[in-house]
């Protein structure tokens, strides 16, 4: 029997992060993942917005994450070789003059002013009578990319095993055993799956539908949201999305999604373009559309790092950091990140 610290179950981006973050920190620990093609993480966008919504809202504590996802992926850059994390100006069109003075007056907001570029009369190649507001430190990551590379980077410490099922850990003695390999605490970052083992749980999947379309003469250097995103991932190829759909938990592709995008996109971008891809996927939700990090209620030491939901890019790296204290430095987690607000 291998006993390591912890065993981590996923390796989406919740579980290759902590797991990197754990692994370069030489704690000693294993990851279990079911390779899959159409997890969540492998469907994602990408996106890393810092100010989203109708409302012009700032993301949760988005300085902290986004000074962390920089520095945390652009040192995964750096281990593995690969070039995955993509920062490119997100140009916000305004919809209408009402909407403009709401976000206008809130460009002075100091957790959103550090990630304004300019306020833009129009955008060249783009329906904006209203103008827009170009925002900074955002972009995408090519999340396979970045899979592959976590992949590279823990295989070479030793610490991944891709089983040919889903793993079910028993626990025996105190200690949780798969196979030849046992550790004392579980890690679960099994994005939905998460919810077979935690049936009681405050999660609310949201399927999620995403294009990809090719369409020549649009610019490359910058990602364009207007009713709905429009983001150059190379070769004439951009991806746009994506749908919110909480009822239909499957991965059926459907003309009802295509239309709604295509519709959408076809409001503030002229230029003719084909379909060439459709993706589906379901998000790790949570109720409160917060992370769910934190011990199990009814064994401590089942530890949940989950919940990533439409936000899991520029969320994990800051979270991990955030686990990692929590488990080692005895910090306590913010309590609206806690699983421990579900159960009181
Ligand atoms: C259409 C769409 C667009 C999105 N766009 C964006 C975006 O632009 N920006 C953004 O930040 N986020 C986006 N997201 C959300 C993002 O995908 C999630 O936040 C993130 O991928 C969640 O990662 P995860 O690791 O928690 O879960 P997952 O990606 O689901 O990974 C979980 C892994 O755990 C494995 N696993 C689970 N249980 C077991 C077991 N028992 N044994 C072995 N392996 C197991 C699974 O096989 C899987 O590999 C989007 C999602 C969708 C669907």
């Amino acid at each position: 029997m291998y006993t390591f610290e912890a065993i981590i179950i996923g390796q989406g981006i919740a579980g290759s992060t902590l797991g990197l973050k754990m692994a370069l920190a030489e704690k000693k620990v294993l990851i279990y993942d079911y390779q899959q093609n159409e997890i969540s993480s492998k469907v994602a966008a990408g996106i890393f917005n810092p100010v989203s919504g109708k409302r012009f809202t700032p993301a949760w504590r988005a300085m902290e994450c986004f000074e962390e996802l920089h520095r945390f992926y652009g040192k995964i850059e750096e281990l593995s070789g690969r070039k995955f994390l993509h920062t490119k100006p997100i140009v916000r069109i305004i919809p209408d003059p009402g909407t403009g003075n709401d976000w206008l007056s809130r460009i002075s907001d100091p957790r959103i002013a550090p990630f304004v570029d300019e306020v833009l009369d129009d955008v060249p190649g783009f329906n904006a009578p209203n103008g827009a507001i170009a925002l900074k430190m955002g972009g995408w990551m090519d999340t396979k990319t970045y899979l592959h590379a976590a992949y590279e980077v823990l295989a070479g410490n030793g610490v991944l095993e891709y089983p040919y099922r889903m793993v079910e850990p028993e626990y025996v003695d105190g200690m949780f055993r798969i196979g030849e390999t046992q550790a004392p605490l579980l890690i679960d970052c099994g994005g939905i799956y998460s919810m077979k083992r935690f049936p009681e749980g405050p999660f609310t999947p949201m399927k999620g539908e995403i294009l990809t379309i090719y369409c020549e003469g649009l610019p490359n250097d910058r990602i364009v949201t207007g009713a709905c995103f429009l983001c150059p991932i190379g070769g004439h190829r951009f991806l746009v999305g994506s749908t919110y759909d909480w009822r239909n938990i499957d991965l059926e592709l459907t003309d009802a999604a295509k239309d709604d995008l295509v519709e959408r996109l076809e409001k503030f971008m002229p230029l003719p373009f084909e379909v060439i891809y459709q993706q589906a996927g379901i998000r790790p939700s949570v109720k409160d559309r917060r992370p769910l990090l934190g011990r199990h209620p009814e064994n401590p030491n089942i530890l949940l790092f989950n919940g990533l939901g439409s936000k899991g890019v520029s969320t994990a790296p800051y979270l991990a950091e955030l686990f990692m204290d929590y488990l080692y430095n005895e910090q306590p987690l913010p309590p609206e990140i806690d699983i421990a607000r579900f159960f009181k």
